[in-house]
C-alpha cells in the first residue's frame, strides 16, 4: 500500500507537503493555544512536521497516520532528531475511516481531505474522534480569484472550478456543517513557492541519480513545464489555509 510513486519523488524532499512554511505551521501552533499535553490526531500526517515540532514546541502527545511509507519513516526519523519520540507516533496505514478509541483535543486533516470523501465527509470523519470542546483542523485550498476558465483551473492541478470555493464561501460552508471557524491561518504565495519550487530541485537531482528510471520521462516532462504552468496558474489563482473548528 502507497501513494502514486511520483509524490515520493517530488516531495521527498518536502517536510512540509502543503503550501505552508515552518514559520506559518509555528503561528498556527501558537494560535491554538495548545496546552501541553494535548492529544493531537493527524490524519495524511506526512512527514510529520507538524506533530513533532508541536510536540517539542507545546508538549502535545500526536498520533499521525499516512499512506506514503516514505514519508512516514521520515516522520519518525523527525521525532528521534527534535527528541520528541516518546511522546508522537507515526503509522504507515490508509486513514480513510480511522477513528481514535481515545478522543482527541485536536483532530486534523491538513491538506488531504480525500481521505474522508472531500471536506464535509472529513470533518464528519475527525469529529468521531474529538473529545467535547476539541478543535477540528482541516488544511484546504481555495480560490484567491475565481479562474475564468475550466483550463485555467486545470492549470492549477484541479479536475474542476468547482473542486474549490473562493475564502468567503468556504467559511460559509463550515457554518453550514455546523461548526464555528474559530481560527485560520494563510499562506501566501511565499509559501506556495516554497512547496512548489523547492519540487523543481528535487526533480532535478532525481532525474541525475535515476537517468534510467522508467518514471525519467515523466518527471523529465514535469520539471520541464512546472516553472511556468504554477507562475502561470497555481501562484495566481490558489489560496491555501489551515481552519479550526469547533461544533456549535
Ligand atoms: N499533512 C501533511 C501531508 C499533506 S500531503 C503535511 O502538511 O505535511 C497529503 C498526505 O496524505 C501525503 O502525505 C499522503 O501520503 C497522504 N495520504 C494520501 N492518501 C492517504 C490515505 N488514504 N490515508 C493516509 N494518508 C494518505
Amino acid at each position: 500500500m502507497d501513494i502514486p510513486r511520483i509524490f515520493n519523488i517530488t516531495e521527498s524532499a518536502h517536510r512540509i507537503h502543503n503550501p505552508f512554511t515552518p514559520e506559518k505551521l509555528a503561528a498556527l501552533g501558537v494560535a491554538l493555544r495548545l496546552e501541553p499535553g494535548t492529544r493531537v490526531l493527524d490524519l495524511g500526517s506526512g512527514s510529520g512536521e507538524m506533530l513533532c515540532t508541536w510536540a517539542r514546541d507545546h508538549g502535545i502527545t500526536g498520533f499521525g497516520i499516512d499512506m506514503s511509507q516514505l514519508f512516514t519513516e521520515q516522520a519518525k526519523r523527525r521525532a528521534e532528531e527534535l527528541g520528541v519520540a516518546d511522546r508522537v507516533t507515526f503509522i504507515h496505514g490508509d486513514a480513510s475511516g480511522f477513528a481514535s478509541d481515545e478522543k482527541v483535543g485536536v483532530a486534523a486533516c491538513v491538506g488531504a481531505t480525500w481521505i474522508g470523501g472531500g471536506v464535509a465527509g472529513t470533518i464528519e470523519l475527525l469529529a468521531r474522534s474529538l473529545r467535547t470542546g476539541g478543535i477540528i483542523l482541516i488544511g484546504e485550498p481555495y480560490w484567491r480569484q475565481l479562474p475564468p476558465t475550466e483550463d485555467v483551473a486545470r492549470g492549477c492541478l484541479a479536475n474542476a472550478i468547482s473542486d474549490f470555493l473562493l475564502l468567503p464561501e468556504l467559511l460559509a460552508s463550515f457554518g453550514r456543517l455546523g461548526y464555528d471557524v474559530v481560527e485560520m491561518v494563510l499562506t501566501d504565495q511565499d509559501g506556495w513557492d516554497r512547496y512548489e519550487a523547492a519540487q523543481w530541485l528535487t526533480m532535478r537531482r532525481w532525474l541525475e541519480a535515476n537517468p534510467n528510471d522508467e518514471f525519467a520521462r515523466d518527471v523529465r516532462a514535469t520539471l520541464t513545464s512546472a516553472p511556468e504552468r504554477y507562475a502561470a496558474y497555481t501562484r495566481e489563482y490558489l489560496g491555501w489555509g489551515v481552519f479550526a473548528l469547533m461544533p456549535r
